[in-house]
């Protein structure tokens, strides 16, 4: 067992039973505040952990990590090190934080390092260069078969040989609390042949996990599945804005576009990898059989319980799906397995979502578009209003969590509220 995953580990700050950050955690960011510029930083309970302030307190000398590694703007170069050197800054985050270990006088230096949350401002974490999204959901991608095409022939004929996905835009993925403004695009209405152009009235949440690329593979160099996961630093949980009617219209024959790419939301924190060990579960039989290069041992799926909420301008709130990572029928070995085969070469801080996570019940649905059933079976909202598609005003909130042996590891939220569509002055 990773010494830093023993569910016996307590801290000496307090951390309430419900938070996402307890120290089997340790999960990683970027932040600033009023008297910092930003720097990376860890999370513990309800404060944040500030990794440069820790090195200078010289916590990490014997690790030999470059001197200023921790006073930078994302996570990039960190990841960069290696999984053997951050995984060593991760034990070594945890034995400062360990009530039974008081090696370092941590906790009568703990004023120089915690930030309570709400003093502080996360910043986007990684510089994302490269962005795909993959539609490796057997229940999203049958649902949206049955919706657009034909309910006896819902999945494509590649679907089972192959982790479909597409290249989005990473230029447009923002972290949690960025505003999310309405975005204009051609439209086709119902029954008609002429497009219309206008703010989107079919805007939509995809519930997505993402992972983020740790370790580059030269162009030419395929990644097999069995050493994929040492390529993969964390997970970060990721709602990928979608406009439905701009979608529907474009998408045809090159996948895609406009409807995708004004925005995707992240949260703040990076999960690694290793701490959410604990929390394998096997996948679901492929079936017919996969080809050689994507066949895989081992657990390498997660059960990861995610929830979206649907919050009003008057705070009232609804959860309007309880969904579960462990449902992905490509896992992210598969992916970068596939994403690699013809050579690509993916990059430290590469980021590959996962699709939307849709579950077998629709409660569990992943998307407004299938919860709605395309606006067929409207959700009900506390203030008696109903939601087919978000509306302005509306905050879209994700959650995730992992649970076992009282252990709860937290994924820290995504947080989009809608602002109107712009008025375009397109003289
Ligand atoms: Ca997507």
């Amino acid at each position: 067992m990773i010494a830093a995953n023993n569910p016996q580990l307590k801290s000496w700050i307090e951390v309430s039973p419900d938070s996402d950050f307890p120290i089997q955690n340790l999960p990683f960011g970027v932040f600033t505040s009023r008297e910092n510029t930003p720097r990376l930083c860890s999370a513990i309970g309800d404060y944040v952990v500030d990794l440069d302030k820790m090195n200078q307190l010289g916590f990490f000398t014997d690790l030999q990590i470059p001197r200023n590694i921790f006073e930078n703007r994302y996570l990039n170069e960190f990841i960069a090190l290696g999984k053997k050197k951050t995984n060593e800054v991760r034990e070594r985050i945890s034995e400062l934080l360990d009530t039974k270990n008081d090696k370092w006088n941590a906790k009568e230096l703990a004023d120089h390092f915690l930030y309570k949350h709400e003093d502080v401002q996360m910043l986007m974490p990684v510089k994302v260069n490269d962005y795909t999204d993959f539609y490796s959901s057997i229940e999203h991608a049958t649902n949206i078969g049955t919706l657009f095409r034909d309910p006896e022939n819902a999945l494509l004929p590649n679907w089972r040989h192959l982790p479909v996905g597409y290249h989005g835009r990473a230029s447009s993925i923002v972290v949690s609390d960025t505003p999310i403004v309405r975005p204009h695009g051609q439209q086709i209405p119902n029954d008609s042949k002429q497009p219309v152009f206008g703010p989107s009235k079919l805007l939509d949440f995809e519930l997505e996990m993402g992972f983020v690329v740790g370790k580059s593979n030269p162009l030419g160099s395929p990644v097999s599945t069995a050493i994929a996961e040492d390529h993969i630093f964390g997970l970060i949980l990721f709602n990928d804005w979608s406009a439905r009617d701009i979608q529907k219209w474009e998408y045809v024959p090159l996948g895609p576009f406009l409807g995708k790419s004004f925005a995707s939301t992240v949260a703040p924190w990076v999960i690694t990898l290793e701490a959410l060990e604990p929390f394998r579960v096997q996948g679901p039989t492929q079936e017919p059989a996969v080809l050689p290069y994507l066949q895989y041992s081992g657990m390498k799926n997660f059960d990861v319980h995610l929830e979206v909420i649907i919050q009003l301008e008057n705070g009232q709130a609804k959860t309007v799906s309880n969904s579960n990572f462990k449902y992905m029928y490509w896992n992210m070995a598969q992916q970068l397995a596939h994403h690699t085969i013809n050579g690509c070469n993916l990059n430290v801080g590469d980021m590959c979502a996962s699709g939307t996570i849709s579950g077998p019940t629709p409660d569990s649905y992943g998307s407004m578009l299938e919860i709605s059933w395309k606006g067929t079976k409207p959700v009900q909202m506390p203030d008696g209003s109903e939601r087919r598609f978000i509306h302005d005003g509306d905050t879209v909130i994700m959650k995730a969590h992992c649970e076992k042996n009282g252990i709860r590891i937290g994924f820290g939220d995504t947080r989009g509220k809608i602002h109107p569509a712009k008025q375009l002055d397109l003289a």
